[in-house]
């Protein structure tokens, strides 16, 4: 059995861009619920928006795309073991409210609650040696075989939220769908739509991104500023238009560019405006006599985690190259700011306990 300790470090949210490295004690477990040591924790833009603007109530731990090893397991728990090297999901809906029974997870009471805590406040708590993991989140534990990483199980959060989007566009093989913003969400869009058959258009301001983006499949990638952007996009979807537009970077000024690209009945996936208070200019025509949808989508759905576990694993979508920069514990704070102002090679950043 894992010899636990009393206490364990913690990186701990003490307000607006104040992450504090500190000692908290091992979370206790009730005889319902799982401990898990944590191996790796992605930075996710969703804390870091948390982190910088103060939008929730200090103190807490974050980090939510957490994978480790679980060392204690409560009595009435089945199904899982001591030992068993796990992905974690934050969030799991009930299945059985209004809600739910439409399929909108995310907008469910029990799926709003975060289930997964290092102490205080849950917020996910994967800046932190321990985690304990509440009952209503033991149905979003995913084992990760033998032969994958920590790092792809940590993935798994960030895919399922793609994947999830993706569902809820209604393309067809042989589609065009513009993807702007190639950071890891927008090459995992990229490699998940190329994957379905769909021609992938990328755009980015970066050379290296761009370079990725085609190794995931862009049939065409595009500079940001391109000033021949509209005419290369024309050539590239034919006489059909284009279906969709994916906006994975939280640039206002896109959306109603997006709505003037796509063909009349196409749509608009808004997946990174997640703060809230702005307004846009909408032509109502656009959407009622041209049919163009906008469209969101926000976390990720529980019915689709066997499919992005098997699209990981296998590595039929091989998230590997995406994991560019890991940091200690200690430097949570130096991982969180890396990830909101990224460099020109940095992708995916993650915390690892392994590094320290
Ligand atoms: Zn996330
Ligand atoms: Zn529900």
């Amino acid at each position: 059995m894992f010899k636990l300790p009393k206490v364990m470090r913690a990186v701990v949210y003490r307000g607006v861009n104040d992450l504090r490295l500190e000692t908290l004690p091992v979370p206790r477990i009730t005889s319902a619920e799982i401990l898990v040591r944590v191996a790796v924790c992605g930075v996710c833009p969703t804390d870091i928006k948390k982190i910088q603007h103060g939008t929730v109530a200090p103190p807490r731990v974050f980090g939510h795309e957490t994978s480790g090893t679980i060392v204690r397991v409560g009595a009435r728990v089945r199904g899982l073991r001591e030992g068993d090297r796990v992905a974690l999901h934050h969030h799991v809906p009930c299945l059985d409210c209004h809600a739910c029974r439409h399929g909108a997870f995310a907008q469910c009471a029990q799926y709003k609650r975060t289930g997964i805590t290092a102490g205080f406040e849950p917020a996910g708590g994967g800046y932190a040696e321990f985690v304990r993991v509440l009952p209503f989140c033991l149905p979003g534990v995913v084992k990760v075989p033998p032969r994958n990483t920590f790092d792809e199980g940590a993935m798994l959060e960030p895919v399922n939220t793609v994947l999830k989007a993706v569902h809820r566009l209604s393309l067809q093989r042989g589609d065009s769908v513009w993807v702007a913003g190639q950071g890891p969400i927008g090459l995992l869009f990229t490699r998940l739509l190329a994957l379905r058959g769909i021609r992938v258009l990328a755009s980015d301001r970066a050379e290296a991104r761009l370079a990725l983006a085609a190794k995931f499949g862009a049939r065409l990638v595009l500079g940001a500023d391109d000033p021949d952007f509209e005419t290369q996009l024309d050539l590239a979807t034919a006489s059909n238009g284009l279906d969709a537009a994916v906006l994975a970077v939280p640039v206002d000024a896109l959306v109603t560019r997006a709505l003037q690209l796509v063909r009349g009945g196409g749509a608009v996936m808004l997946f990174a405006h997640t703060q809230r208070g702005s307004a846009i200019g909408v032509d109502p025509a656009a959407v009622c006599v041209d049919e163009r949808s906008l469209v969101g989508s926000y976390s990720a759905d529980v019915t689709l985690q066997k499919e992005v576990a098997r699209l990981v694993f296998s590595r039929r979508l091989d998230v590997r190259g995406l994991v560019t920069h890991r940091f200690p514990l200690a430097r949570t704070a130096d991982a969180v700011r890396l990830a909101a102002n990224p460099s020109v090679d940095s992708l995916k950043v993650v915390v690892a306990a392994d590094t320290t």
